[in-house]
């Protein structure tokens, strides 16, 4: 069968790949240490699935509106204005399957063949291949670890050419946790304005923020800005429903009836019952984010300890979301060879390095367990003091 050539422009998520390979292990009783997840080990709490549970039983089965429930819609604009002061209302929202998808529709609304997306990396594994999907180009930037794996405004400037469209825009993102401050926010929405750029933010992991660290929404610095960016987000992170599918875009009403318009034709709405658990999650106490963020703090302590105590390893310290992003390189090992060894010797499963654009380097999750952390930072060390 021939399959378009789409399908061959693209590799499959590594992030998910891999992470089932480890789950497969397990269920096979193979004693794996999953450090590849990017899935809080934490139930999604009991509040959140009652409300789900509720609407199942009151008949919310139906097909429902393509662009979400209102009562969903009212309650993200109403989170935006007030937590991240960005000036929205329910008809500038659409609720999708998960953050994923939110982003996977932008992109074909909004890039057409020869325009450009530029993306720092380290990135998300699935930003470039979405770019290709819709037929655009991925401009990839090289970050530095001395830097903290930031982008700076003069490598966004040099990068842009008459055919940038949009930038990428992570904080606090995933792979490195890198969480940019205010200032350096500031800088980079000036440039995106002077050149009249889009940025699509996705601020998936804003609430997973470590040492005092805060989050910034770029829309929200000035007018200029807010009209030029696109909000990402979802519940998953946060929430821990990752199994849910619910994410939601956020931006001006032509571009959210352009992804409506598309939506009604691939997937129509999210599950109906679910966007009632997505309600209760913003309408209630956020006392769970909280506690499932003083978990992730103290294992992030004992990560980057670790970490700290094999010789010619290292990360820069991350400020959010829940990896450490380890530079490799001191092995001779290149990131995919790295972890398919350590996975086959010591029974550890990580994300190489090559599927966020970064070869040197191997993501590890501390969203799981303090059990399998410990043990897999224990075998983690003595794969690298046999390689060093
Ligand atoms: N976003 C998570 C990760 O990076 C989940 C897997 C995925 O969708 O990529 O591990």
């Amino acid at each position: 069968m021939k399959l378009a050539a789409r399908v061959h422009q693209i590799t499959p998520s590594q992030t998910l790949e891999i992470s089932a390979q480890a789950k497969e292990m397990k269920a096979e009783g193979i004693d794996v240490c999953s450090l590849s997840a990017g899935e809080p080990d934490f139930g999604t709490p009991a509040h959140i699935t009652a409300a789900a549970q509720r609407a199942l039983d009151e008949g919310k089965t139906k097909y429902g509106a393509v662009q979400g429930e209102l009562e969903l819609r009212e309650a993200i604009a109403r989170r935006a204005r007030t937590k991240n002061h960005l000036d929205y209302s329910a008809e500038n929202v659409i609720v999708t399957n998960g953050g994923k998808h939110s982003l996977f529709n932008l992109m074909l609304a909004l890039i057409e063949p020869r325009d450009e997306v530029i993306i720092p990396a380290p990135y998300w594994v699935s930003y470039p291949e979405m770019v290709k999907l819709a037929g655009g180009k991925e401009v990839i930037v090289k970050t530095e670890a001395a830097r903290g794996y930031k982008i700076t405004p003069e490598q966004l400037r040099a990068a842009i050419t008459p055919h940038t469209k949009l930038f990428i825009f992570n904080s606090p993102s995933n792979p490195t946790g890198a969480v940019y401050t205010l200032d350096e926010i500031g800088a980079i929405a000036e440039v995106i304005v002077e050149k009249d750029l889009l940025v699509v933010a996705d601020e998936i992991y804003e609430n997973l923020l470590y040492d005092g660290a805060e989050h910034v929404s770029i829309g929200s610095l000035n007018q200029e800005i807010f009209q030029r960016t696109i909000l990402s987000n979802g519940f998953a992170k946060s929430y821990s429903m990752t199994g849910w599918r619910i994410g939601y875009i956020a931006g001006a009403v032509e571009l959210i009836k352009g992804i409506t318009k598309i939506q009604s034709h691939s997937t129509s709405n999210v599950c109906t019952f679910a966007q009632y658990g997505a309600i209760a999650a913003l309408e209630s106490s956020q006392d769970c984010i909280k506690e499932m963020l003083q978990a992730f703090c103290y294992r992030r302590q004992v990560m980057l300890s670790r970490i700290d105590a094999i010789p010619k390893v290292s990360c820069p310290k991350p400020y959010g979301a829940f990896y450490l992003f380890v530079d490799i390189s001191a092995t001779g090992l290149k990131s995919q060879e790295f972890c398919q060894t350590l996975l086959k010797e010591q029974k550890v499963s990580a994300i190489p390095g090559i599927a966020f654009g970064a070869d040197e380097c191997i993501r590890l999750s501390y969203a799981t367990d303090m059990t399998t952390i410990e043990k897999g930072m224990t075998r983690l060390k003595q794969f690298i003091n046999s390689l060093i």
